[in-house]
């Protein structure tokens, strides 16, 4: 099987997967937007995805993204590619990512935010922006990144003054070893507590490989899938 026979299988199976949970939900296919997260995949694999009819890529180094995104950029055959940065990222970077970046899922303290925005702003564009929420601290547990429930108001209330910014929504990655959909329930709470001050704020970023049914059923606009397109990760090259 070649290559790109094995993405669209994988591709397939997924967007079945995305059809029957939302049939279940009562939501319309529509509503959501399958990121496919080609993480440490070379970009052939991004252009083949692209013949397949896939646009939105999710990417969470800096370096990686930003060379194939200038490659791809290059290549009149893979115009419309949208850039999800999906990854921890840090200040010095910042200005790199919102040079390509669609939308950056992963905005969750202070300084990155000043440093976004500045990025943003010396690039001339208006960056889309959601606020990750860290579902583990309430269990104690931290280390993927995000700002606790407490820390989102005045985390949104920067994003919102910040003019290079525009806050879009909240995105979260389930808690390790522990049921998804409890944690995506909150994190559909959060979303709704946000919208009443910021309207716009009306993207949800949920839902992996692993647990898309369940962010599907809490409302998820945006699905984050990787392996189960691409099959398992490559070593970090
Ligand atoms: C890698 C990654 C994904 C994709 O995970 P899969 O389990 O391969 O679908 C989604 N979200 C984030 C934040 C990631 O880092």
């Amino acid at each position: 099987m070649s290559r790109t026979q094995e993405l669209a299988q994988g591709l397939d199976a997924v967007r079945a997967r995305v059809e029957a949970a939302c049939a279940t939900a009562g939501r319309s296919t529509a509503e959501v937007t399958l990121v496919v997260v080609t993480k440490y995949f070379p970009a052939a694999d991004i252009a083949r995805l692209h013949r397949l009819g896939v646009r939105d890529v999710g990417e969470n180094r800096d370096q990686e993204a930003g060379a194939k995104a200038t490659a791809l950029a290059a290549d009149p055959a893979t115009a419309g590619l949208r850039w999800h940065y999906i990854g921890q990222l840090q200040r010095n970077k910042a200005a790199s990512v919102a040079r390509y970046a669609d939308l950056v899922h992963s905005v969750d303290r202070p300084g990155l935010v000043g440093a976004l925005d500045h990025g943003a702003q010396r690039a001339e564009r208006r960056l889309d922006v959601l606020l990750q929420v860290d579902l583990d601290s309430l269990a104690g547990d931290n280390g993927r990144g995000g700002a606790t429930p407490h820390d989102l108001p005045s985390l949104a209330d920067q994003v919102a003054a910040s003019p290079g910014l525009r806050l879009r929504g909240l995105m979260a990655v389930a808690p390790r070893g522990q049921p998804a959909r409890p944690a995506f329930e909150l994190l559909a709470r959060l979303a709704a507590a946000l919208r009443v001050e910021y309207p716009d704020a009306s993207l949800l970023s949920a839902g992996m490989s692993a647990d898309l049914e369940d962010a599907l059923l809490c409302g998820a606009t945006h699905l984050r899938v990787g392996s189960a397109v691409l099959g398992s990760r490559p070593p970090l090259g």
